[in-house]
């Protein structure tokens, strides 16, 4: 069987020093040779790892005949943003870790496993190169509703897209200043170059849907208001923007960020457009990021660019309480971080800070752990060894520690129904949520999740909203 096509990566020292794209997307060629090791299954297992069931074996024989056209209309009728989710799916945990390539009971995808995302990628970019626009299902077949969306994540921009082409004239409201989600002041542009969000959405306006930013609906607007404006429907996608943290003794402490702060200032803020931008955020010289995710994975990395750019030494060492093989990150954020010169400190349990004279943070003091039996996660618990105290020197550390949903507009709209995480309780079948005409998807529901899961509840609810039109 030929090798698995490996995507061309920028050089990791140089890289280091910039935010531009790591990962270039296939070539042609590369593309057909990827997609040839495709073996066409009888019962293609991967469509099932898919959270919203592309038909990947359909859009991959597409490539193999260079019908790339096809291939990009087959992706988007699952999926609004395959450029988008090509670059940032963890299909190491979903499409590629169910292909048959990959060996059984294995944690996530083997090498061997077809690389669907590149190939996702290089569909949805020729979409984008080739203005292959999809268009209008039914025009205007639905112009007599006017929903409200709230929130312009992947969530709210795939709601919002999917009901702009059913004609359906769609108004989405955006606390934030710029539109994007976590897409815009989370992930980094070198994991998500900003040309490609911006294009998806400029997509949506040219659809004819409406944003408008610096508006906090539950306050700006109250639901009932947005309901006595004419609105027929609204979509909550307001996400998990509110940072979790640990508990411990001096996490108080001066430059200690959470890394939704951390990254807020860097990504959306434009910090790591200095010297041409010179927004406030401390660079460390030592600095520490606890957690094991994408968050812990994408805040290292900026810490590590931003040491760089501004000439210090590279330092920066992630912190988590397992080891790597439990870690939820996407496999390729931990190589493309160690590569870069991250450090890791595995089984190191955080248990207190300790500061300096003026209040800045100055150590973490740790706990060695140690791997007992799973826990709900399926993961191996860590468990802290007594007396085992460590210390770390840092003068910079971020949390991250998980995020937990967004009250700004539960805490002032009672009649939502929540869980015990505070999450929204919506009906599985439609997303209605427990006000009549309200949806709601994404990480609003359920916690924590990726962004293909929250277009997943999205569509499902856009397309609700139309059936009980
Ligand atoms: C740093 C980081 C890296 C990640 N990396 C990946 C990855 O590589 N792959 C992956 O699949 N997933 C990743 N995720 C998870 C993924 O980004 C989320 O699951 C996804 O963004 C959820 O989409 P959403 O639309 O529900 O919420 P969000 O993207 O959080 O968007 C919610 C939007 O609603 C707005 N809002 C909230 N309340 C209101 C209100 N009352 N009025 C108006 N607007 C409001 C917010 O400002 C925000 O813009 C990552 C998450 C983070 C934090």
């Amino acid at each position: 069987m030929k090798r698995p096509v490996k995507a061309k990566e920028l050089d990791a020292g140089s890289r280091a020093g910039n935010f531009e794209e790591v990962v270039s997307g296939y070539s042609e060629e590369e593309a057909l040779t990827e997609a040839s090791r495709c073996l066409q299954c009888k019962e293609p297992l991967c469509i099932s790892g898919c959270p919203v069931g592309i038909d990947i074996k359909k859009f991959i024989y597409h490539i193999t005949r260079k019908d790339y056209r096809q291939a990009y209309f087959t992706i988007r009728e699952k999926n609004n943003f395959p450029s988008i989710c090509g670059r940032v799916c963890p299909a190491e945990y979903q499409c590629r870790k169910a292909c048959v390539l990959t060996k059984k009971g294995s944690p996530f995808a083997s090498e061997q496993a077809i690389n669907i995302h590149f190939l996702e990628r290089f569909a949805g970019d020729y979409g984008k190169n080739n203005n292959l626009d999809i268009p209008a299902q039914q025009e205007a077949r639905f112009s007599n509703l006017r929903v409200a969306v709230v929130g312009s994540g992947p969530a709210g921009l795939c709601c919002a897209g999917e009901l702009a082409r059913w004609g359906v004239k769609v108004d989405v409201f955006e606390s934030l200043h710029k539109t994007g989600g976590v897409l815009r002041y989370g992930i980094p542009p070198f994991r998500l170059s900003r040309d490609i969000l911006d294009f998806e959405i400029n997509y949506l306006k040219r659809l004819g849907v409406n944003f408008t930013t610096n508006f906090l609906v539950g306050k700006t607007r109250t639901i009932k208001e947005l309901f006595d404006e004419g609105y027929s429907g609204i979509f909550l996608g307001l996400g998990a923007g509110v940072p979790s943290f640990l508990g411990l003794k001096g996490e108080n402490l001066c430059n200690i960020y959470s890394a939704n702060e951390f990254l807020t200032r860097v990504n959306l803020m434009s910090a790591y457009k200095f010297p041409e931008f010179h927004t406030p955020v401390n660079i460390g010289k030592n600095v520490l990021v606890i957690g094991g995710g994408n968050t812990a994975m994408d805040a290292a990395r900026v810490a590590l660019r931003l040491q760089k750019i501004h000439g210090f030494k590279l330092n920066t060492t992630v912190i988590y309480r397992r080891t790597e093989i439990e870690m939820p990150a996407r496999r390729m954020e931990i190589e493309h971080a160690r590569q870069e010169g991250v450090n890791f400190e595995f089984l190191a349990q955080p248990k207190e800070f300790a500061e300096d004279k003026q209040g800045f943070v100055s150590k973490l003091v740790c706990l060695k752990s140690e791997l007992g039996e799973p826990d709900s996660s399926g993961r191996r618990r860590p468990i802290p060894i007594e007396g085992s105290d460590f210390e770390l020197a840092c003068d910079l550390c971020v949390i991250a520690a998980g995020l937990k949903a967004n009250q700004s507009l539960i805490s002032t709209t009672p009649e939502l129904k929540t869980d015990k995480y505070s999450d929204l309780i919506v009906d599985p079948e439609t997303m209605e949520s427990s006000i009549k005409g309200v949806y709601a998807g994404g990480d609003i529901v359920g916690g924590e999740g990726t962004v293909i899961e929250a277009m997943g509840m999205a569509k499902k609810a856009a397309c609700a909203m139309i059936d009980n039109s």
